[in-house]
């Protein structure tokens, strides 16, 4: 039967190919009492569960690519070790025979025991082990529910497949980015969510908020995935197959087009220089950088560096690491921005308890200050980087001055401890702090006297202004970057950065939508980051606008009072 989903649109382009069905988070577990005859079945039921969980760790493991970070290997052992640990692999078989339940069920029952037991662990180490422990189980029951995870060989080659998964966390992004999918879809989150921009980052079609994707479609059904409207079209007929493959044709054609524009400068057509960087979540995000002619990285979000692993990276792998961009991109500016942890981005190496609205709890510039030590050993080793290229240190989620004075302070000590040991850094480095707290956007004035350049983070400025959460598909409807408040809030930051001297970027998702450059442009934005894929769709824009022909409706639709009105307008400023 063909029918028709509609979700929120992340990523564009089409893809048509067969789904692949994943699960992640906690599985719904049936509960059944089993009759003693068939009890030794449902133990080597589970015991098969173990086997398949092990073999398609070792297959992961053999699999692993050449340029993967190293700790991919050390978070499969650990995963390894808790599997083959008889806490899992013997004691679940003992509770079906004790308590004569399905195999499900009592491995969940074990996996509250012994999450039980991890709160009493004094040792932090072994207390935080507990999310690897849930991970493992998560796997385990996969297999018993007969949703294996990614097979290292899939039937289909993984460039027809695509991702259907109810929800993936940036950290299975993050390990996704290997596999080299059609596209992705999703039943929950949000456009801006990390996850969505991590799949952005993926270069493929993609689409969220699906809802009930991952339990309406079927493994291995055909699809299409419309990345620009937000469409998955599930078995769909021969006539509007054939459709599909002319507008998929046209789009790779219009790709193709685009990057003829990638050494071109970027000037508007009355001449004035605009400047385009990227962002970037890993060192293997570069030469995608390079390939759109980025002129620089105006966002590297250096958390990633700090998923997927059983431990933190110290000052020396950050350092290399930092150290790797800076070179790379050639004495172009790369802006590393402090890690912006907690909300959708949790570590499993640490625990902070579970907050109750963690967007709005301890997280990004709060975690830091709160962490000396994590935070002075990034900060080293941003410096130490400096030494190697044109670096620049970007502060997340500021809100009150107080953070940002604290935060010159321990820049302050951490240069003072390099030249302690004699450690070269650049001594002017810029340090620049995001605005994406309308708290900070109101002050911006404030803000930007104090620090070398600004960023507009519009992703989270959206969710604190209009009080929606970026990842939550139930309100992703009114998650509105065309809400007047949103274009009063940007449109006031860029004006006063501007009035200051005070360089001022856009590095949010609005930063790297074409339909949006304009209107940026307008407001007197002339330096945007956005995702690399984005970026040629954007320079096209630029290099069409005039700015003075801009100002009559930016004006206009800083008055307007509906976004329904914005749109309009900006429909029109669109077609000049
Ligand atoms: C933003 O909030 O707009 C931003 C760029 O940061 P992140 O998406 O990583 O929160
Ligand atoms: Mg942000």
């Amino acid at each position: 039967m063909s029918f028709t989903m509609h979700g929120v649109a992340v990523s564009g382009g089409i893809a048509i190919g067969f789904a692949h069905l994943v699960s992640h988070a906690t599985l719904e577990v049936p509960h059944y009492v089993l009759p003693k005859e068939l009890m030794a079945d449902e133990i080597v039921r589970f015991d098969n569960a173990v086997l398949a969980t092990r073999q398609e760790m070792e297959s992961m493991r053999a699999h692993i690519p050449a340029n993967a970070p190293p700790e991919v290997e050390a978070f499969l052992d650990v995963h390894m070790m808790i599997l083959n640990d008889s806490s899992l692999s013997k004691v679940p078989r003992q509770l079906i025979e004790s308590l004569q339940c399905n195999a499900e069920w009592a491995l969940t029952q074990q996996l509250d025991n012994l999450l039980d037991q991890f709160d009493e662990i004094e040792d932090a180490y072994l207390r935080e082990r507990q999310n690897d422990v849930i991970q493992v189980v998560e796997r385990i029951l996969k297999e018993l529910l007969g949703h294996p995870g990614i097979p290292a060989s899939a039937a289909t080659p993984e460039e027809t497949s695509i991702l259907v998964a109810h929800d993936l966390s940036p950290a299975d992004m993050i390990l996704f980015k290997r596999h080299q999918f059609a596209a992705f879809v999703t039943d929950v989150g949000g456009a801006t969510s990390h996850t969505a921009i991590l799949a952005r980052s993926l270069n493929i079609p993609s689409v969220v908020a699906l809802h009930h994707a991952r339990q309406l479609i079927r493994e291995h059904e055909l699809l299409i995935v419309d990345g620009e409207q937000g469409v998955v079209i599930v078995n769909p007929d021969q006539h509007v197959l054939a459709e599909y493959r002319i507008k998929q044709n046209q789009w790779e054609i219009d790709q193709q087009k685009l990057k003829r524009l990638a050494s071109a400068p970027t000037r508007t057509l009355d001449g004035t220089p605009v400047e385009l960087h990227a962002n970037i979540e890993l060192l293997q995000d570069l030469p995608l950088v390079r390939d759109n002619g980025a002129r620089g990285i105006g966002l590297f979000r250096s958390e990633f560096l700090f998923m997927n692993r059983p431990d933190l990276p110290d000052e020396e792998e950050q350092f290399q690491a930092y150290r790797a961009v800076a070179e790379g991109l050639n004495g172009l500016p790369v802006t590393i921005r402090t890690l912006d942890l907690g909300a959708d981005k949790q570590l499993t190496q640490m625990e902070h308890g579970q907050s109750a609205n963690p967007a709005l709890g301890l997280r990004a510039i709060r975690l830091c200050l709160a962490e000396p030590h994590l935070f002075h050993t990034q900060i080293r080793a941003i410096l130490r980087a400096s030494h190697y290229g044109k670096v620049h240190m970007l502060v997340p989620m500021l809100s009150a001055l107080s953070e940002l004075e604290q935060t010159l302070h321990h820049v302050k000590a951490a240069k003072l401890s390099l030249d302690a040991e004699n450690i070269p850094y650049d001594k002017g480095i810029k340090i620049g702090g995001m605005i994406e707290i309308p708290a900070a956007a109101l002050m911006v004035q404030s803000f930007a006297k104090k620090l070398d350049f600004l960023s507009i983070g519009t992703n989270d400025l959206i969710q604190y202004t209009l009080a929606i959460d970026r990842t939550d598909d139930a309100v992703a409807h009114l998650y509105d970057p065309l809400h007047p408040a949103v274009l009063q809030l940007v449109a006031h930051t860029i004006r006063t950065a501007n009035r200051l001297g005070t360089p001022v970027a856009v590095c949010g998702e609005m930063g790297g939508d074409p339909k949006l450059t304009r209107l940026l442009l307008g407001f007197g934005l002339r330096e945007f980051s956005m995702h690399p894929a984005h970026l040629l769709a954007v320079k096209q824009q630029v290099l069409k606008a005039n700015l003075p022909e801009l100002h009559t409706l930016v004006s206009k639709i800083l008055k307007a009072e509906e976004p329904d009105k914005v749109r309009s307008l900006l429909a029109k400023l669109n077609s000049i």
